[in-house]
């Protein structure tokens, strides 16, 4: 059997099908991502790449092809078994770091695990266990405006992966930061990725960091391929 967590096979998808402004936006992309591996998707602007990770996400629907999650075709499922996947074995990281402003960071983390049916205190111990592993474990009791923007995404890096997701997902995570900023940021999700075995489609622009990965694609008018970086 493979250990693929993520395996996208086909996916196409337009947007206003049928009509005269209709898009092409992705176009029969397959990419798989193992347990373990750490994947850069690399994209100009426009070319497709948070549609692909939306799909990717259980977040949108391709009009063709196949998302399978560890085997699981996630295409055959119901809405229901989908929000389930999705809370369960997904985590999810923006540019922006979306953290409930009126919570703590500590807080932050602790909330999704609770919606998980992890107790409160086991919670609070895995939310200090991620704090300190990417070097903000100082800062728990801290609200989001109290931190700085590379400590807020420090923060929501760990509340991706509170509940142990098998896939990572991330949208430029250090997009918002200063070039200096962003390399250590870096270094902490890289630190928490390599340190949990998941699988990881990371997207950016920036091709020091894409370098760093295990390997790159290119997303490219909405065709998909390989490059060496
Ligand atoms: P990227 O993340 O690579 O910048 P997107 O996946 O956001 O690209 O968008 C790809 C293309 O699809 C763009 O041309 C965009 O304008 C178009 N697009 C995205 N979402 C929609 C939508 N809901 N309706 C129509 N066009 C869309």
């Amino acid at each position: 059997m493979s250990n693929s967590t993520l395996t996208l096979n086909g996916i196409s998808k337009s947007y206003n099908k049928g009509k005269a402004n209709e898009v092409h936006v992705l176009h029969e992309v397959d990419v798989s991502v193992n347990a373990g591996e750490v994947v850069a998707l690399v994209a100009p602007s426009g070319a497709g790449k948070s549609t692909l990770l939306h799909i990717a996400g259980l977040l949108d629907v391709a009009d063709t092809g196949h998302v399978s999650i560890s085997g699981t075709d996630m295409t055959k499922l119901g809405d229901r078994k989908r929000t389930e996947a999705r809370r369960n074995d997904i985590g999810f990281i923006y540019q922006f770091h979306h953290l409930l402003p009126e919570f703590t960071a500590e807080e932050n983390i602790v909330l999704p695990q609770l919606t998980n049916a992890v107790s409160k205190s086991a919670a609070k111990i895995r939310a200090k266990e991620l704090l300190e592993t990417v070097g903000v474990g100082h800062r728990a009791s801290h609200r989001p405006a109290e931190l700085s923007g590379g400590e807020q995404q420090r923060v929501a890096y760990c509340r991706a992966l509170a509940n142990n997701p098998k896939l990572l997902l991330a949208d430029e995570p250090t997009g918002n930061l200063d070039p200096g900023t962003s390399d250590q940021v870096f270094d902490a999700l890289m630190e928490l990725v390599r340190g949990s075995g998941l699988a990881a489609l990371i997207a950016t622009h920036n091709l020091d960091l894409a370098a760093r990965m295990d390997r790159a694609v290119r997303l490219d008018a909405g065709r998909l391929s390989d490059v060496v970086l």
